[in-house]
C-alpha cells in the first residue's frame, strides 16, 4: 500500500479495541487477501489465521460460492427491508434453514446485522415479554464476570470485562454479574469440577434470592465464554443453572455468537452443554463472517406473548434498516448450505481433536503453561508464571500481549485475552497448518519467556 494511504489510515481512522496512540505511531497490519486459513498482508507476508479473524471466518477468507451468492443477489435485489410486512426470497429461505438446525424446537427468528444488536434485541424481547404478561418490574439481567456480549450500550453494560466499562459510564444499575465458570482460576483448592459447578449454581440462587426473583428477567450466558478467555463450563453447570432459573421464572438467553454453527462440535453450544434456552443469539458463523448478519432465535412461548402484545398496540416497535437485508441473507443461506454439505459438525470434531492433541503434546509439560482447554474447534492455553501453584504473571508484564506479537512476527495471528492464548481457526485448517500454528505459539513463548 502507498505511504500516503497508510498515513491517511493512521490519521483518520479510530479503531475498535486498539490503543489509539500506539496506532498513530505504528500504524495497522494491513491484510490484503486470504485463502483458506491463511491471510497475506500488503507486503506479501503470510500468516496462519488462528482466530478466523474475530472468531467468525469459518470458511476462510475468500469463498467463491459466498461471493457468487452476494453477486447474484445484488444483481436481482441488492437492497430491501423487512419492516411493514415486506420480505424477500433469501430471508424466507434463511429462516427455514435456521429453524431446521435451531436448538429451540419451535421457534421464530428475528434478524439483525450485528451480534450486539442481537444481544440488545434479546434483552428488549425479555422486557417486552414481561410487560406483556404484566410483570414490568421483572427487568434485571444476570450476566457473568468475564462475559462479552457486544459494544452497543446494553450489550456493553452486560460485559463483565473491565475494559468494556472503564471511562464509559455505562448504565449498569439493572445488571448483576455472577461468577464465571472458569475452574482453573475460580475453583477452591481441592474442589472437584462437579462440586465447582454445583457451587456456582447455588451462588446464583443466593444472588437471585438476595435481589428478589420478581426483579430479574433473564440470565445471559455464552455456552463457552470466548472473549473472556475460552472458559469451558463444568458438565453439570448449565443443567443446574437452568433448574435454578426455572424455579424463579427467569429466562435463559444463550449467546451463541461464537459457539453457533458448529464451533463446539455440534450445531450449537446449547447441544454440547445441555442448555434449553429461551432465546439464542447468532452472528459470526451465520455468514461465515462474510457479511454483517446476525439474529435471535426465539421460543414460541415468548413469541406468542410478544405477538399478542404487539398486535394490541398495533406494531412490534423494534427494527433495524438492515434486518433481513437480501444480500446478507443470501450469503448466510449459502454459508449454511455449505456447512451442511461439508458436515461442519464432523469437521469441528476432527479438526478440534487434532488441535487439542497438538496443544497437549506441545504444552502439557511446558513450564509456563498452567491450563490447556478445548471443545470442538475452540481452544486456549493459559500462561502462568509458576506451574507449581499456577501463579499468574503480573498484569503489567503483559505477557499474553507479548506472545501475541511474537506469534505475529513468526507468521501466525492469534489472540490473547490477558495471558490466555485463544485458538479458533477456520474449519478447513489442515493438520499441517494446525501443527504449524501450535509450533509458532510454542516458539513465541520461548521468545518472550525463555531468554
Ligand atoms: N457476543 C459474543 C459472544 C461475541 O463474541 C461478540 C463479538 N465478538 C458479540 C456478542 C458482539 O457481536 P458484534 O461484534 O457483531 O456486535
Amino acid at each position: 500500500m502507498s505511504n500516503d494511504r497508510r498515513a491517511a489510515e493512521m490519521q483518520l481512522h479510530l479503531h475498535s479495541q486498539t490503543n489509539p496512540r500506539l496506532h498513530e505511531a505504528d500504524g495497522p497490519l494491513m491484510i490484503a487477501e486470504g485463502r483458506g486459513a491463511i491471510v497475506i498482508d500488503d507486503a506479501g507476508r503470510r500468516y496462519i489465521e488462528g482466530m478466523s479473524g474475530l472468531w467468525c471466518a469459518s470458511l476462510g477468507f475468500s469463498n467463491e460460492r459466498l461471493a457468487d451468492a452476494a453477486y447474484r443477489q445484488m444483481r436481482t435485489l441488492g437492497a430491501y427491508h423487512t419492516a411493514n410486512h415486506r420480505s424477500n426470497e433469501p430471508v424466507a429461505e434463511l429462516v427455514r434453514l435456521i429453524e431446521e438446525i435451531s436448538p429451540i424446537p419451535s421457534c421464530r427468528i428475528y434478524l439483525t446485522s450485528t451480534g450486539s444488536e442481537a444481544t440488545d434485541s434479546m434483552v428488549k424481547l425479555a422486557w417486552y415479554y414481561n410487560c406483556a404478561r404484566g410483570k414490568p418490574e421483572k427487568r434485571k439481567i444476570i450476566s457473568r464476570q468475564g462475559a462479552y456480549h457486544g459494544s452497543t450500550v446494553m450489550a456493553a453494560a452486560l460485559c463483565g470485562l473491565p475494559n468494556m466499562h472503564r471511562a464509559f459510564n455505562l448504565p449498569t444499575q439493572d445488571i448483576l454479574y455472577a461468577r464465571r465458570p472458569h475452574y482453573f482460576r475460580e475453583a477452591e483448592p481441592h474442589e472437584s469440577v462437579a462440586s465447582f459447578g454445583a457451587r456456582l449454581a447455588s451462588e446464583l440462587e443466593g444472588m437471585i434470592l438476595a435481589e428478589g426473583a420478581d426483579t430479574i428477567a433473564a440470565m445471559i450466558a455464552e455456552p463457552v465464554m470466548g472473549a473472556g478467555g475460552v472458559f469451558i463450563p463444568p458438565e453439570n453447570y448449565f443443567p443446574l443453572i437452568q433448574e435454578v432459573l426455572a424455579r424463579h421464572d427467569i429466562l435463559l438467553l444463550a449467546d451463541e455468537i461464537i459457539c453457533g454453527f458448529g464451533r463446539t462440535g455440534n450445531w450449537f453450544g446449547s447441544e454440547t452443554f445441555n442448555i434449553k434456552p429461551d432465546m439464542v443469539s447468532i452472528a459470526k458463523g451465520l455468514s461465515a463472517g462474510h457479511m454483517p448478519i446476525a439474529g435471535v432465535i426465539i421460543s414460541d412461548r415468548i413469541y406468542q406473548a410478544v405477538a399478542d402484545q404487539a398486535a394490541s398496540i398495533g406494531v412490534f416497535g423494534h427494527g433495524f434498516t438492515y434486518s433481513g437485508h437480501p444480500v446478507t441473507s443470501a450469503v448466510a443461506v449459502e454459508a449454511i448450505r455449505i456447512y451442511q454439505e461439508i458436515d461442519i459438525v464432523g469437521l469441528a470434531r476432527s479438526a478440534g481433536s487434532h488441535l487439542l492433541s497438538s496443544l497437549r503434546q506441545k504444552f502439557s509439560d511446558h513450564e509456563f503453561v498452567g491450563d490447556i482447554r478445548g471443545v470442538g474447534l475452540l481452544g486456549g492455553i493459559e500462561i502462568v508464571a509458576d506451574r507449581k501453584d499456577n501463579t499468574p504473571f503480573a498484569p503489567e508484564e503483559r505477557i499474553g500481549a507479548k506472545v501475541e506479537m511474537a506469534c505475529r512476527r513468526r507468521g501466525a495471528l492469534v489472540r490473547n485475552m490477558g495471558d490466555t492464548i485463544a485458538f479458533c481457526p477456520p474449519f478447513q485448517i489442515s493438520e499441517t497448518e494446525t501443527e504449524q500454528l501450535v509450533e509458532v505459539v510454542h516458539q513465541a513463548l520461548e521468545d518472550v519467556l525463555i531468554k
